[in-house]
């Protein structure tokens, strides 16, 4: 299959993208790593998969997983006080029958 060259482009680009970010590195198997955690931040795409001519795909590292984690269960934690503030209204303001 032949591809356009804007698309080849994109695609060389993500492919040479290794410039390790903050609190980032490269590490022995080539892939960015946490220089928090050390885990990997990037997996290798498997020869033949469909996305194969992409060299990696980015993952979360543990402090990723962990703060996203600790954002969902406060994120949860505020919709769960407006959820009881707004029943609260409306049982303890309504006109009494
Ligand atoms: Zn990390």
């Amino acid at each position: 299959m032949r591809m356009n060259t804007t698309l080849q482009t994109t695609i060389d680009e993500h492919n040479n993208d290794l410039i390790p970010g903050e609190n980032e590195y490269i590490g022995d198997d080539g892939l960015i790593h946490c220089s928090i955690c050390h885990e990997p931040k990037e997996s290798r795409i498997p020869e033949g998969n469909i996305c194969s001519y992409l060299r990696t795909h980015p993952r979360q590292c543990a402090c990723e997983r962990t703060m996203l984690k600790a954002e969902k269960e406060q994120r949860l934690s505020e919709e769960r006080q407006r959820d009881i503030s707004r029943l609260r209204d409306i049982c303890f303001q309504a006109p009494l029958i």
